[in-house]
């Protein structure tokens, strides 16, 4: 609500509550003060005309006392009619009589009644000779003054009341009496009053009898002497305690005894009227004076009415003065309101204009100066706006060039995505539908993947299997020990390459069917060449295995066949060669020499073939002893050096820094591994630029390490996975030494795994003639024992001598 609203209507209900409290305090007051100053008037007025009527009868008896005694009028009823006295006592007499009449305008007639009754002398002639004899105001008369009460007198035609009063001659006989009969004009007139407060102002007389001798106000002239009042007031008056008092003490006492004598009545007609009364003791009437009730609270609401329109008018005008005051008052805070909207609509600098000569100026002058400081404001801050509207559009245009690069990567992600899932997809059709065991690892090891031939295989469904640990559930154990064998798979992941399944393992299904399996291990390299997992491919070997060793049996059988005409071969060229049965010439020497080196490559071929199938077979024996390994070592070197420094190379062997224990090797064998080695490392030696040879040993975590390193042609990266293949010989290889079985490796890996160790090479594939490093592992504990019928056939040594 607006301020100047407020004000108004603040004001306005102040005043209403002024006017409400006044009202209510003015109508209780005026109420009891017109009440009690009408009433007062009524009882005033009615007591003064009481005792005026009083008064005025008193003075009626009074005079009609004094002019009985009169002397003329016992004159006057003594003499003789005939007689000269008489006529002058008469003639007095109607002079008396005549001229009283004439004073008092009330008396209608006054008589004489002589002693017999007889009307004697009347201001009435027609009267003179009536017979009043019987007549109350005669009879009652005789003794004292007597006062007849209003009657209707058929003479005049009108009600009157008599005085009348006894005349006595000297001696104080009765002579007769004197009477006036008088009008009650002059009782009227006192009635009426002179000035009426209210139209329903009445007053009127009543008699003993209670008949109206007045006319009232609402009843018609018939009502006198006809109509009883039978009011309350009028039976009050005539109550005997009221008479008493009234008589002795006049209407004070009456005061005395009841305080007001104003009551609220009803009166004859039946209406509610404020009425006082008032007992004429002289005549024994009743003066009744009432006002009617309403007519008293007429006077009143006038009175509450116009004090009220004065208040309503006063209220008016200073509701105006009000409103004009509160409006100057408020104008400057409209003004202020405006020019405060006008700023907050952008109307930076919008001034008001307040003339007033008090703090609103002030505030006004502070407005304005606060309007110009918000213009300056609002100014700088629309620069800066523009400004970095320019900047956000500029950022906005980057950011839309972004978004369109960012769709485009989203596209060229999304393509790619479908590509990947076409890839996998791809990936999975092949890998289901290869139709060896595939299964794929991460690098945690943990299943991503199994085909259906491996489900197959294993007897688990992939729901089994996928998420799991691979050997949680997937066992692939040696045939013979029952042992675990998953190096294959571990190495794969920390070796980086691909790793061959032992000879001889056995997948444990989920039946516990124990299925003969073969194959390889891969790792999966991510883009930036980490191992992120590894495929392990495997198949039943069951079958092949079968005719493995049926072949294995055969090459063993023929080797051992073959062996038998080679041995006198060779121990005969041998003897031939060395004259030992005759001289030969030059060409029969050279042909013999050939025969011999022939014979022993057939015989270290035939051996490397029953040592494979011994190997293959399972019969080789293993019987390690403790040996101290730098003398073995070094006995292999002394041996071998001879060979190496004809090759240009030489060969080192890099003692380890502290000393190493014995350790438990099958010398034989591990001769025979070490020998093949470094044989190879002299072999595949470059020739040109000679070569270093270094051998070492080192322990590490649970094994020693022999590594034999070399720094000849190497081995190309095509030829990497199948070195360790039956009868495999790279490419290089072949060109750099035309002889060679490809047996050695392949005999030694079994070997060396079947003593529970591992060997594995590096070679760095794409440069050439940066050489090999062969290393072997043997457990800390030493090789494994093995029983076994056969151990390696000895000349192998000799025959790969002869080899170089
Ligand atoms: P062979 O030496 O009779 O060919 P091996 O089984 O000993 O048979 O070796 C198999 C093949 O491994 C060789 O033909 C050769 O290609 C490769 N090889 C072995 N050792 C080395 C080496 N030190 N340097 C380069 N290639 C090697």
């Amino acid at each position: 609500m607006k301020l100047r609203n407020k004000i108004n209507i603040s004001f306005l209900t102040i005043f209403v509550i002024a006017l409400s409290i006044v009202g209510v305090v003015v109508n209780i007051y005026t109420t009891s003060l017109v009440r009690s100053k009408i009433v007062g008037y009524i009882d005033l007025s009615n007591k003064i005309k009481a005792y005026q009527i009083r008064t005025y009868i008193q003075n009626q008896l009074r005079e009609s006392i004094t002019l009985s005694s009169s002397l003329s009028l016992s004159d006057y009823l003594d003499t003789s009619l005939d007689t000269e006295q008489h006529s002058l006592a008469k003639h007095g007499l109607d002079i008396l009589l005549n001229n009283f009449i004439k004073i008092n305008q009330q008396v209608s007639e006054a008589f004489l009644i002589n002693s017999m009754g007889i009307v004697v002398a009347s201001t009435d002639e027609t009267r003179i000779g009536l017979d009043r004899s019987n007549d109350k105001y005669f009879t009652e008369a005789k003794t004292n003054t007597f006062f007849k009460d209003v009657y209707y007198s058929s003479q005049t035609e009108r009600e009157s009341y008599v005085i009348s009063s006894p005349v006595r001659n000297k001696n104080g006989d009765f002579d007769g009496v004197l009477a006036f009969r008088f009008n009650l004009d002059g009782l009227y007139q006192i009635v009426k009053g002179e000035r009426k407060l209210e139209k329903s102002e009445d007053s009127f007389l009543v008699n003993k009898d209670k008949y109206f001798i007045s006319k009232p106000l609402f009843l018609g002239e018939d009502a006198i002497l006809k109509q009883k009042a039978e009011t309350e007031n009028v039976a009050n008056c005539y109550k005997q305690e009221e008479i008493d008092i009234t008589t002795k003490t006049g209407y004070e006492g009456l005061y005395n005894l009841y305080g007001s004598r104003i009551l609220d009545v009803i009166d004859y007609r039946n209406v509610n009227v404020v009425a006082t009364h008032a007992y004429i003791p002289e005549t024994g009437w009743c003066l009744i004076s009432k006002i009617d009730r309403v007519d008293v609270m007429s006077f009143h609401s006038t009175l509450l009415f116009i004090f009220l329109t004065v208040f309503l008018v006063t209220g008016v005008i200073f509701t105006a003065i009000v409103f004009v005051i509160s409006n100057r008052l408020t104008n400057p805070i409209f003004d202020i309101i405006t020019g405060t909207n006008k700023i907050k609509n952008g109307e930076y600098g919008y001034k008001i204009n307040i003339k007033t000569n008090d703090e609103f100026r002030e505030l006004g002058d502070a407005f304005n100066k606060m309007s110009e400081t918000t213009k300056a404001y609002a100014d700088t801050i629309e620069e800066r706006v523009r400004e970095q509207t320019n900047n956000i559009e500029e950022k906005v245009n980057e950011v839309e060039v972004q978004k369109a690069a960012i769709l485009n990567i989203l596209d060229d992600v999304e393509n790619a995505r479908q590509e990947v899932s076409l890839e996998k997809n791809k990936l999975e059709a092949i890998l289901y539908s290869i139709g060896d065991g595939v299964f794929v690892v991460d690098e945690n090891l943990n299943i991503i993947l199994i085909n259906e031939v491996a489900m197959k295989m294993t007897g688990y469904k992939d729901e089994e299997l996928i998420g799991i640990k691979y050997y949680e559930k997937l066992k692939f154990i040696f045939e013979e020990t029952g042992k675990i064998n998953n190096n294959f798979i571990d190495d794969a992941i920390k070796t980086k390459t691909i790793q061959e399944m032992a000879k001889h393992t056995v997948l444990l299904t989920k039946d516990g069917t124990r299925i003969p399996v073969a194959d390889s291990t891969a790792p999966i390299f991510n883009e930036s060449g980490k191992v992120i997992g590894c495929v392990v491919v495997f198949r039943d070997v069951t079958l092949a295995r079968e005719i493995d060793n049926a072949k294995t049996e055969f090459v063993s059988l023929a080797s051992h066949q073959l062996r038998t005409p080679l041995t006198p071969i060779r121990l005969f060229s041998e003897m031939l060669l060395n004259e030992e049965v005759g001289k030969l010439n030059i060409q029969q020497k050279e042909y013999v020499d050939s025969i011999s080196q022939s014979s022993k490559r057939m015989i270290s071929l035939v051996n490397d073939l029953l040592n494979v199938s011994r190997l293959e077979l399972g019969r080789l024996k293993i019987d390690p002893v403790s040996t101290n390994i730098e003398d073995f070592l070094q006995d292999i070197i002394k041996e071998l050096s001879p060979t190496c420094q004809t090759k240009g190379c030489e060969l080192v062997f890099n003692k380890p820094e502290e000393k190493l224990p014995d350790i438990s090797i099958d010398r034989t064998l591990m001769r025979q591994v070490i020998q093949n080695l470094l044989t190879n490392a002299i072999r595949y030696s470059s020739i040109e630029k000679g070569s270093l040879i270094t051998i070492s040993v080192v322990k590490k975590d649970n094994n020693y390490i022999f590594s034999v390193q070399d720094n000849g042609i190497g081995i190309p990266a095509d030829a990497q996975t199948h070195i360790f293949e039956k009868f495999y010989r790279a490419e290089n290889a072949i060109k750099a030494e035309g002889e060679g079985s490809g047996l050695g490796l392949y005999i030694i890996k079994m070997i060396v795994e079947a003593a529970g160790g591992r060997l594995w090479f590096q070679s760095p594939p794409d440069s050439k003639n940066t050489g090999t490093v062969f290393h072997v592992s043997i457990p800390i504990f030493g090789m494994a024992k093995k029983e076994g019928d056969k151990g390696m056939i000895q000349e192998n040594s000799l025959t790969n001598i002869t080899k170089v």
